[in-house]
């Protein structure tokens, strides 16, 4: 069976998810996993971000906005009447839940109460319109079989065991929908994947079903070489290796949610990366084979900190990287970037919330220079660090400031750290230079 996700904005509006039944429509049986209509998890946390500072009145005005607009949709979307008042019955519960939220006290849970219903609501709409179109389809339920640990991890054999129990227990049908983005946690409370998490979601069922592929389908036509929201000129990649795509998720291609690939790399079932709006576009295949060596694609990270640890001796004074590394365990921030040179090593972070604590200790025996307001600009492509093309890019970077480099950790892998306010230029620039080949 094959495992389809559609992105916020495929389930967007009437003539999309008319454009997604189009698509899952071909006789075979598949689970969907869809993600809240365009917009709304950005209202969901709006109207929690307007509970927890105390703000009822602006909550339930952006509710009773986004309401109305579901009624909208759904008359347009259900001509059946019996369909079109259950699914406003329902909806309107998922509302009412939002008004009551609106005078009770902030806390997590209630923040993720919040999120999820996003995705409880559209998969509803869908199945309904699914019905209507004669399509046999059942609702999963998420939180019936999607939990995370306590460290925040998939609990991979919870899923398995539930998920395939329950569709060996539920009517046959073409289609199973389930949501994307929303599970439980360790103590049943419910939580989600972070943002973007529905690719997640499909990624975690293809593993636990063993699907025969997974597709995540959105509005780009597949992974491009570089960012299209800042740079002219990128082209769709037609085929990545698992590897790649990780690399590429995790520092910053918009496209896929960083952990996506993770959980079928192992079983090597291909994530194929489609477009909605052009089915026929032949977008990005991530698989486990490599096609050709060299620079591939570029993406970026941006609100990173770099750190300066400096030290009267480094590398003679063993014990000294052992220390380091054990205050940012000790505050769970993990390393991206790191360099080193005999008096000092230069490290990355993205979450800088225990910064401060952070720097305190480092200070016992160090000196610290922070820079924040960098990005890591990410190189991929297999085998790039033994590649004959890869000079190039040090000629490209003759006049662009780079605050660190790491070249070698990986051979798929060259990161550059820079100031964020030449990420673009830098960003344009690599592309025309690597991609467009530009002589130098
Ligand atoms: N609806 C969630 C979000 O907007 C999850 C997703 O779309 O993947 O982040």
């Amino acid at each position: 069976m094959k495992v389809l996700k559609f992105g916020g904005t495929s389930v967007g509006s009437v003539e999309n998810m008319a454009n997604v039944k189009e698509i899952i429509n071909d006789g075979e049986s598949k689970i969907v996993v869809l993600s809240a209509m365009s917009g709304t998890t950005n209202n969901l946390v709006e109207i929690a971000n307007n509970i927890k500072a105390s703000h009822p009145k602006k909550a339930l005005e952006i509710i009773n906005d986004l309401s109305q607009k579901y009624t909208v949709v759904i008359d347009k979307l259900l001509q059946n009447e019996r369909l079109n008042t259950s699914t406003k019955n329902y909806i309107s519960k998922r509302f009412n839940f939002l008004i009551e939220c609106t005078d009770k006290l902030f806390s997590q849970v209630l923040e993720n109460e919040i999120l999820a219903q996003g995705e409880l609501m559209s998969t509803f709409m869908f199945n309904a319109y699914l019905k209507e179109q004669g399509i046999s389809s059942v609702v999963l339920p998420a939180l019936d079989f999607m939990r995370i640990d306590k460290n925040k991890e998939p609990s991979f054999a919870y899923i398995t065991k539930n998920i395939n129990s329950i569709l060996n227990a539920v009517d046959t049908a073409q289609i199973y929908i389930t949501q994307g983005f929303i599970c439980l946690d360790d103590t049943d409370k419910v939580s989600n994947l972070q943002r973007g998490g529905s690719d997640y979601t499909a990624t975690i069922i293809g593993a636990a079903i063993k699907a025969e592929e997974v597709q995540i389908w959105t509005d780009i036509d597949g992974m491009h070489n570089n960012d299209p929201r800042f740079v002219e000129g990128t082209k769709p990649i037609s085929d990545l290796s698992f590897d790649e795509a990780a690399e590429l998720a995790y520092f910053g291609a918009k496209i896929l949610h960083p952990q996506t690939v993770l959980p079928v790399r192992e079983d090597g079932i291909p994530v194929r990366l489609k477009n909605t709006m052009d089915p026929q576009a032949k977008g990005t295949s991530i698989t486990s084979s490599h096609f050709e060596t060299g620079i591939k694609a570029i993406a970026a990270k941006d609100n990173i900190t770099a750190i300066k640890i400096k030290s009267g001796r480094m590398l003679q004074a063993h014990g000294f990287l052992k220390k380091v590394f054990e205050i940012f365990e000790t505050y769970k921030t993990s390393i991206d970037m790191i360099t080193t040179s005999e008096v000092a090593v230069s490290l990355t972070i993205d979450d800088d919330s225990s910064l401060d604590k952070i720097i305190s200790e480092l200070k016992t025996f160090a000196s610290i220079e922070v820079d924040k307001n960098q990005s890591i600009i990410c190189l991929v492509g297999h085998s790039i660090v033994n590649h004959e093309g890869t000079y190039r890019l040090f000629k490209i970077l003759k006049d662009v400031k780079v605050r660190m480099i790491s070249y070698g950790g990986s051979n798929n892998n060259i990161s550059l750290l820079v100031d964020t306010k030449n990420k673009i230029p830098t960003l344009q620039k690599l592309n025309n230079y690597l991609f467009e080949l530009v002589s130098l």
